[in-house]
């Protein structure tokens, strides 16, 4: 049989160089993009090989299935850096903080007070991405555009450490005045980072100013459908 993921380590090198060439297009350096792996659903034999490879960071969706499968794997590799990318139930919030070290996922004043709590509880405060709900679609998680100063406000008084603003583009339609949009957001509320862009439009984010974009299927291969 052969291993199914013998090829990982060749799909990093070739998202590397096009993260490489969409960078230089843009005037960028490659060093100013950030690669989160997403290994939702993702067993751990398969992530070993992007870990040996020299991939320090990585994404999952959910809590419960971070704190399963991660933490031999970050004993054996002691830089990863983790991220949760999925949306965050409040009464999760403190098993998120005690795992992760960036979350992109960060959507309402609930879910920043409870984080608040867990940073001072644990002593412990991740990077912090506020998601904007950059379309109108509710069902997607986010915060609604106009209320984005009130969070940010909000996440600061709570004692979270905001670095940027995330965004899920809608499925079907061009993703970059929705990239655009977000960098726009970012830079009015003076935020450096901007969380944008999956595998199927990297490259157009990087172009339009991402700092850390989230891959999964074009480094591990499309994913079973989970229900
Ligand atoms: C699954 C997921 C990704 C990765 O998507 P791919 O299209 O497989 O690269 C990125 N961001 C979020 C929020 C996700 O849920």
């Amino acid at each position: 049989m052969v291993a199914p993921h013998a090829d990982s380590s060749r799909r990093l090198e070739e998202i590397r160089t096009r993260i490489a060439q969409a960078a230089k297009r843009a005037g960028r350096s490659a060093d100013s993009v950030r690669l989160v792996g997403v290994s939702k659903t993702v067993q751990a034999d398969a992530i070993h090989p992007l870990l040996a490879a020299g991939l320090a960071s990585f994404g999952e969706n959910r809590v419960q299935e971070a704190l399963g499968k991660w933490p031999p794997l970050c004993a054996a590799y002691p830089g990863t850096s983790l991220h949760l990318v999925g949306q965050l139930q409040s009464n999760k919030a403190e098993d998120a903080v005690g795992v992760f070290d960036t979350i992109h996922s960060v959507d309402r004043l609930s879910l920043v007070q409870a984080l608040g709590k867990a940073v001072a509880r644990l002593g412990r405060a991740p990077d912090c991405f506020l998601q904007a709900r950059i379309a109108d679609e509710p069902q997607k998680g986010g915060c609604a555009i106009a209320e984005l100063p009130a969070l940010l406000d909000a996440g600061r008084h709570y004692g979270l450490h905001i670095v940027g603003l995330m965004c899920v583009p809608p499925v079907g339609r061009n993703p970059a005045p929705y990239f655009a949009l977000l960098a726009d957001l970012a830079r009015r509320l003076d935020l450096p980072r901007l969380s944008m862009g999956m595998t199927a439009d990297f490259e157009t984010a990087i172009e339009l100013g991402a700092t850390d974009i989230r891959i999964g299927t074009a480094l591990f291969g499309t994913r079973e459908q989970v229900v």
